[in-house]
């Protein structure tokens, strides 16, 4: 596809999310960003994708999606790109085939099945899957990703699969709005990295923060932060494909 003409406003927001993110590094390794296009049409990833390629400091161009078949409907038409795509929802097994078919990197591996089925569909050809596994940081009820002391079994299942390459850990960290929990749960996270790069020294992404938090967790040790609102604006209301929630 043509770059279509660059939204006025997402220069801006890119600008001040750079810079934002250039000075919650305070002159330590810049944090990596990952543009979250859930909800977003493909012409609005195409405009961000120009803005983003404009920026030299963006680093490559890497965008979020949620869900795998809305990943699929938007991806024919940004081909050629060269954009790496991450999976950032939660995975069903069953749609681990396409996933590991679509994605470049899949952040939310929580559990051994998930490993199996995406280590299965990644085929022989492709480079090794990257991924990252998921941490239920705050321990909440409703949210996925594994408990903190199930890491290394995580870990240990990943690295013995070829077709698979361990990145990292990710969380989503409950949205407290006492921004001294949810820095005490990024700084969790940072432990849980540190003490698992001991083991796996090849490890390089912690993947925390999002619009609201993302100085804060780059503060903590973030190397890729999910931001999705402030850089596209407000998310349209999702359609019909990508509203059904995929069930546990
Ligand atoms: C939607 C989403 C984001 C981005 O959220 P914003 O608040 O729009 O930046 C980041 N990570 C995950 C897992 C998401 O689902």
């Amino acid at each position: 596809m043509s770059a279509p003409p660059l939204s006025p406003s997402i220069v801006p927001a890119l600008d001040a999310l750079l810079a934002g993110m250039a000075a919650a590094a305070a002159g330590g390794p810049p944090a990596r960003l990952l543009a979250v296009s859930k909800t977003q049409p493909a012409d609005a990833v195409a405009r961000v994708a120009a803005a983003l390629r404009a920026r030299p400091s963006a680093g490559p161009l890497a965008f979020g999606e949620n869900y795998v078949q809305e990943a699929l409907e938007k991806q024919p038409a940004l081909a050629g790109l060269g954009i790496e795509w991450h999976l950032i929802g939660h995975l069903q097994s069953n749609k681990a085939k396409d996933a590991a078919a679509a994605f470049d990197w899949v952040q939310t591996v929580d559990r051994e099945k998930l490993v199996e089925a995406l280590a299965r569909h990644r085929a022989p050809g492709q480079r090794p899957l990257n991924v990252l596994i998921q941490v239920n940081i705050d321990d909440e009820a409703s949210k996925h990703g594994c408990r903190p002391e199930d890491v290394d079994a995580l870990a240990n299942a990943i690295v013995a699969r070829p077709q698979l390459a361990l990145r990292g850990l990710m969380a989503i960290p409950a949205p407290d709005p006492d921004m001294d929990r949810r820095r005490a749960a990024f700084r969790r996270m940072r432990g849980l990295f540190d003490a698992l790069a001991a083991r796996h020294p090849g490890i390089d992404t912690l993947s925390m923060g999002m619009s609201e938090d993302y100085a804060l967790a780059i503060a903590e040790g973030a190397t890729l932060v999910r931001v999705g609102s402030a850089l596209f604006g407000a998310r349209p209301p999702k359609s019909p494909t990508a509203t059904a929630p995929e069930p546990a």
